[in-house]
């Protein structure tokens, strides 16, 4: 386990470098215990892989979605270099140990123990380990509308991201907006010939800062937030500004609808027009990802619970693909090895005793709904 966790973790699969190469080990790991696998490569080096262990089809099957693809190393000064995977103290250190190379290997070696124990199983197993999950979620995306159709009805979803073995049954979604302000430009020495973009998204800015998000609070999520991250705008100290940009970053609860949010920015631009009818803005959305929120009271996550032997379930403040998955129509748990608190950090780390651990847990899993 170790050693492919190595090997996952110096195959670097930024958005940047492509998760091709992740994809080609994992496949040929699989490959050793005749498991085969799909990879699915589009653009230069972008992938998803994709294995189908196949049943008698007694019982419904279970879905294991993964992401192969990981954050940059950052800024920051890391003491174990963010793509060797060095050990120290039981942990394995590495950008992706945690999130989520260590979980992959943990369901890996949980399907090679029951495929070499020759076991029979009821259901299918699906594993997918998609790309894109911490960019665009493309993987996910693409694997949905890819395979919808083709997959047998399902008992549970369940996403082997590092929760420290809590049962996550629900997430905040995240709606990124961008809003673009246009002006018209004109030699800084005459601004009156010009319509200065800026001084748009101060209005805008005016006006987001007395908007308030509706939303109902959720008992265990609390509220919608709201947060501008970025700006940008303006060329030259000398030229009127055309353009400028506002990054904003809203994190939503379950029950709420993002083309809600986008309509009422629309509204206060259509009132800013009013008052100036040079005025002109427009919001895109960057990034969705819906909230989740599976049933606690639903057979699926009540018989999980009893499988790994923990009586609640929790509520967590990232985000995952899990909402992408919930299309699928099936109960979604979030459940898998490595603390999330270490991810997107310096010196990301999984314990090696927690993908052990986490093995044995996804083997109890699969034979509770699949034995
Ligand atoms: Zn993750």
């Amino acid at each position: 386990m170790k050693k492919l966790l190595r090997k996952l973790i110096q195959a670097e699969s930024t958005a940047e470098k492509g998760e091709l190469a992740v994809a080609e080990i994992i496949s040929q790991e699989l490959g050793r215990t005749g498991m085969d696998a799909q990879i699915d490569n589009w653009g230069r080096d972008r992938a998803n892989l994709v294995v189908h262990i196949k049943s008698a089809g007694q019982r419904c099957a279970l879905l294991f979605a993964c992401h192969l693809d990981v954050v940059p190393p950052g800024e920051a000064q890391w003491k174990y270099p963010a793509f060797e995977g060095l050990e120290s103290n039981g942990k394995i250190y590495g950008r992706g140990s945690a999130d989520m190379k260590g979980g992959i290997v943990a369901i890996l070696a949980a399907l090679r123990q029951i495929i070499e124990a020759g076991m029979k199983l009821k259901g299918d197993i699906i594993l997918v380990a998609a790309a894109g999950e911490e960019t665009d979620s493309c993987g996910a995306k693409r694997f949905i509308s890819n395979y919808k159709d083709k997959l047998p009805t399902l008992a549970g979803v369940v996403i082997p991201e590092p929760t420290d073995f809590k049962i996550v049954t629900a997430h905040r979604g995240m709606l990124w907006l961008e809003v673009a302000t246009k002006g018209k430009a004109a030699h800084g020495s005459t601004p009156e010939l010009g319509v200065n973009a800026i001084i748009s998204m101060k209005a805008v800015l005016d006006e987001l800062e007395n908007y308030k998000i509706v939303f109902e609070p959720h008992e265990l999520l609390g509220g919608c937030s709201m947060s501008i991250n970025t700006i940008a705008g303006g060329k030259a100290m000398n030229v009127v500004p055309d353009k400028c940009r506002i990054g904003i970053d809203i994190r939503t609860v379950p029950g709420q609808n993002h083309q809600d949010i986008v309509e009422n920015f629309q509204e206060i631009f259509a009132k800013l027009k009013q008052k100036n009818p040079k005025f002109d803005a427009e919001v895109f959305i960057v990034r969705e990802v819906e909230a989740l929120q599976t049933d606690n009271g639903c057979g699926f996550v009540k018989e999980f619970c009893s499988a790994v032997g923990i009586g609640e379930t929790k509520a967590v403040g990232f985000t995952t693909d899990g909402p992408h998955f919930a299309i699928l129509g099936a109960p979604v748990v979030i459940f898998g090895p490595g603390k999330s608190d270490v991810c997107h950090k310096p010196d990301e780390y999984i314990e090696i005793s927690d993908i052990e651990k986490a093995a044995e847990y996804y083997k109890k899993i699969i034979l509770r709904f699949l034995a």
